[in-house]
């Protein structure tokens, strides 16, 4: 019942000129013991599985040690036995096993394009080694050969895999003879019904093909030996799958399909290959545009062969391919035969040198990376492959952390995360994955994202989000100030913030100032580079700022006091309607001029304002503020506080409490987060100290002060 592994030591020993059967030895006796107990869903002994992996991975060319590794696939290498492997078997044997243990654990179903994508990368980088992949697809091909006896689900989710994972990866490594197999048996496990008739149908066409191949078979050698070739022709239908791909590609019938047969001529060498096609060129019309140089120009992944299609007897298509021996056993076989080639048919030394070279050259081939004793897949280890709790694949690149895990699903995934779980314990945001992980993210809805977030991220997606979400916020955050500042200002002339924005007044003024809409406006005057009274002035004019005149006494004491209008004579006349010039903006006290605009009453200017020379002299007239005005002083004082959002907003309200109106504010930027702030206002000198003190409360100013004559920024 048990099988001979001799069987296996057997296939070594025609590959190499000489060989150490002990690691197999030593395997195979490990193994057996390690399966003892087990039996395969069919009933045999579950050795029969690693003796058949074995079997097909020494077919396949792989050496000694890679076919012991083979042998303890399966054998649930726990840390105990892993240790025990290293210590009674050569080199990587231990590391190999671990690996295709890990391999084992994946699992896939239904994956789109990009998942398999993923997954095969996954794959690469899980396995680390050439040797690892060859003999998880040795393994899957056992098992693709006794799927029969699970149960139709396992059967086809093995057989989805297998084809989604497994058939790329077997191409890929040039695995021709494995990769034909494998179709072949994923195509009668999941297109049952499909297989069954076109292997029917293709059967009868090559048993009544059979005079036919043997015909062509005959004549072609006839030719071919006139010539002085030594060839060998083979004619045989082409695989099921292939005719079946062909036939779905093209919507097409079994009968439409005109190159179902396919024949091979193999020669000596490279030249010869030159010299067949010749021959037959020669002999059959050439279909145009089917001739092919896969030598001269080969494969990706190392298939060399020269294709040509000609009409043949009966003028019936026939597709040749013409190769060498080398070039067959390479096109069939795949990574391994392009250093073993060599071993078997030159009678080379196996010096470890030149396998790695040879080795060197089929990864190459392959775009792999080669490190010595290794067959590395280090351009694979780039990325770091983590699962979703739902099982999904989710590749990063390495050193990605688990808040990078949180961004990489989801955008709000990592804008919400509050916190981590990796493999189920709780970690730290900033934890780096390794692959395998199995991640979890905790979310809440408050969550907001700080730029301390930037130190526990290293992908530049999670970057990037974590950027331009605190972007956002500071120009939400700038913008609300914008906003609250003008409220402010414009709450001083009377005017309503929400109902300028209702009737369109505000839009007009933002177009006025060249400023697209409200919202930027707030923005610009939140940023300190707009001020809020020139938005005053584009909503009440040109140049000037209204303010009228109440037309009733104010109810309070307080409110009388303060406005009581404008203490202005103009011509010896008060009570005028007057506006203040946008342009000098005079402060109580100031010398004044009035000028009498067309329609728009008067403006009043500083005295010295340069605009005056501008204007039409006879519309120039007197002004002096009246006595009461005199009662408040002019004052301007210096604001130094943190540059920080709502600081502005908590000034003005300290202005408000004291019934202070200002009537100016300047801001300047000041290195290391500080910003000035000058306010113009009017009062009385009592008032004004009591101010200063107060202001000088407020957490984050720096320093309060009165500033005068020059040190007035204009
Ligand atoms: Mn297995």
């Amino acid at each position: 019942m048990i099988p001979e592994i001799n069987d296996v030591i057997e296939i070594l020993k025609s590959n190499f000129s000489a060989i150490d059967p002990l690691p197999v030895l030593k395997a195979w006796e490990m193994a057996v013991e390690r399966h003892r107990k087990e039996t395969r869903v069919s009933g045999e002994p579950y050795i029969v599985h690693p003796w058949s992996v074995a079997r097909i991975t020494a077919e396949m060319g792989l050496d000694e040690e890679s076919i012991a590794a083979a042998i303890l696939h399966d054998s649930h290498a726990d840390a105990p036995f892993l240790v025990r492997l290293e210590r009674e078997l050569p080199g990587f044997i231990a590391e190999v096993v671990k690996r295709l243990g890990i391999i084992r654990t994946i699992i896939t179903s239904h994956l789109n394009e990009k998942e398999k994508d993923d997954y095969r990368k996954y794959l690469l980088a899980v396995a680390g080694d050439l040797r690892v992949i060859l003999i998880r697809i040795a393994d899957r091909l056992d098992n693709m050969r006794t799927l029969d006896s699970l149960p139709g689900e396992k059967q086809i989710q093995v057989a989805s895999e297998v084809r989604s994972l497994y058939i790329p990866l077997a191409n890929r490594m040039g695995l021709n003879a494995i990769k034909s197999e494998l179709e072949n048996l994923c195509f009668y496990y999941l297109e049952h019904e499909d297989f069954l008739s076109l292997d029917a149908g293709v059967k009868e066409i090559e048993s009544s093909a059979k005079d036919y191949v043997e015909e062509v078979v005959a004549l072609l050698e006839t030719k071919l030996a006139e010539e002085g070739l030594n060839a060998k022709v083979y004619g045989r239908p082409k695989h099921l799958y292939s005719i079946y791909l062909k036939m779905v590609q093209k919507k097409k019938t079994l009968d439409d399909i005109n190159d179902i047969l396919a024949f091979r001529i193999q020669v000596d060498s490279e030249s010869q290959c030159y010299t067949a096609l010749g021959v037959i060129h020669a002999a059959f019309k050439p279909v145009a545009g089917t001739f092919k140089d896969y030598i001269a120009v080969p494969k990706p992944n190392g298939y060399q062969s020269l294709h040509t299609a000609v009409l043949g007897p009966r003028d019936k298509r026939m597709e040749i391919q013409v190769r060498t021996v080398e070039m067959h056993e390479i096109a069939e076989r795949g990574v391994a035969a392009h250093w073993l080639y060599k071993e078997r048919f030159r009678k080379v030394e196996r010096a470890n040198e030149m396998k790695f070279n040879e080795l060197r050259k089929t990864a190459d081939i392959l775009k792999l990376k080669v490190d010595e004793g290794f067959w590395s897949l280090s351009s694979f280890q780039q990325e770091v492959f983590v699962f979703t709790p739902e099982n999904k694949l989710v590749v990063m690149r390495n050193g990605a952390t688990a808040l990078d895990f949180a961004f990489n699903v989801h955008t709000q995934l990592g804008l919400k995360c509050t916190g981590t779980r990796v493999n189920g314990l709780l970690v730290p945001f900033k934890t780096v994955l390794k692959s395998g992980d199995r991640v979890e993210v905790m979310t809440n809805a408050n969550q907001k994202p700080s730029s301390d977030w930037l130190k526990f991220v290293a992908t530049s997606k999670a970057i990037n989000k974590i950027k331009h979400f605190i972007r956002l916020q500071e120009r939400i955050e700038t913008r609300q100030r914008g906003r609250e500042i003008l409220e402010k200002e414009l709450r001083r002339h009377k005017l309503s913030l929400p109902k300028l924005l209702k009737d369109g007044t505000l839009q007009k003024a933002a177009s006025e100032l060249r400023i697209s809409n409200p919202e930027e406006l707030f923005s610009a005057i939140g940023e300190g580079k707009l001020e809020p009274e020139k938005v005053f002035t584009a909503i009440t004019g040109d140049e000037s700022e209204v303010i009228e005149a109440p037309k009733t006494e104010p109810k309070t004491q307080d409110r009388k006091k303060k406005n009581r209008g404008i203490p202005i004579e103009v011509d010896g006349i008060s009570n005028l309607l007057v506006r203040f010039a946008g342009c000098c903006s005079p402060l109580t006290g100031d010398p004044i001029v009035g000028y009498v605009t067309r329609g728009r009453g008067i403006t009043i200017h500083h005295a010295h304002c340069s605009k005056i020379k501008e204007l039409e002299p006879e519309r120039i007239v007197t002004a002096r503020w009246l006595a009461g005005a005199l009662e408040g002083e002019p004052h301007v004082l210096k604001v130094v506080a943190d540059d920080k959002p709502g600081l502005l907003v908590k000034l003005s309200e300290t202005f408000a409490k004291q019934n202070i109106n200002i009537r100016r504010i300047f801001t300047e930027d000041l290195k290391s987060a500080k910003a000035a702030v000058f306010f113009h206002f009017s009062t009385s000198r009592d008032n004004a100290d009591l101010l200063i003190r107060n202001l000088r409360k407020i957490k984050g100013i720096h320093s309060v002060s009165r500033v005068s004559g020059k040190s007035i920024p204009k």
